[in-house]
């Protein structure tokens, strides 16, 4: 999979993903990521990418011309045009299901806005949907950007060991993951379930699934709906 990401703080991007698991996945090439400063595609002599709001009101709106000729050099270097999500309070709200669906493309164009946020003609044009982090408003969409790929990427061939390090976890199944626990058996007088040293893989399984049952009915009942 190859992700573009455009924005006007690429670094912000490219730091994180260049460490850990996301790190690895594409040092190793089971991950193609770029981060583009949308500012080199700027046409005015000062490298100006916004401008004030037409009608009035607050702050700064990111312009179209350099964010379309971004999205163009990218739409060239592919040969066609990438699956385009704008971040955006205003998106549909994150979740596993629709991470599972964007990590079976081939090529996803992200759109971060910053300031006010971006001229509506140029979402018109480019856009196929809106993602938000969740309902509340941040300065700029290079997190939640971090966030979807992050979710997407970790489900891409060759970036985890297996399927089954994303298909057993919270989520995936509709359900909420049951506690895991590691050595020692006893901590601080607190013991380990005896079922999980028991070595039963049926009774393990069992004991997995009814734990992940009474955690998401305690945590997050709305989920068994
Ligand atoms: N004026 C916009 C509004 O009221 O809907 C908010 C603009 S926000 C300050 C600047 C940028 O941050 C947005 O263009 C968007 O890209 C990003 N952003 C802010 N909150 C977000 C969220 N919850 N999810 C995704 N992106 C978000």
């Amino acid at each position: 999979m190859r992700i573009d990401i455009a924005t006007l703080f690429p670094d912000m991007c490219e730091t994180v993903l260049s460490e850990s698991i996301i790190g690895r996945a594409r040092k190793k090439g089971a991950l193609s990521i770029n981060c583009l400063q949308i500012r080199d595609f700027s046409t005015d002599k000062h490298r100006r990418v916004d401008d004030t709001p037409f009608g009035g009101g607050m702050g700064m709106v990111m312009q179209c011309q350099p964010i379309y000729d971004c999205f163009n050099s990218v739409c060239e270097q592919l040969g066609s045009k990438p699956h385009t999500i704008y971040m955006s309070p205003k998106g549909s709200v994150l979740n596993q299901k629709k991470a599972v669906e964007l990590s079976k493309l081939q090529n996803i164009f992200i759109l971060c806005g910053h300031y006010e946020g971006v001229d509506q003609r140029i979402l018109d044009t480019i856009v196929d949907e809106e993602i938000s982090a969740g309902d509340y408003v941040l300065t700029g969409g290079e997190l939640p950007a971090l966030i979807l790929v992050d979710a997407i990427a970790r489900m891409c061939d060759g970036v985890l060991s297996s399927p089954e390090c994303f298909t057993d976890e919270s989520f995936f199944d509709g359900l909420l993951e049951y506690p895991q626990y590691t050595r020692p058996e006893t901590w601080n007088g607190l013991s380990v379930p005896p079922v999980l040293l028991s070595g039963h893989h049926k009774n393990i399984s069992e004991w997995k699934l009814q734990q992940s049952i009474a955690v998401t009915k305690a945590l997050r009942p709305d989920l068994l709906k």
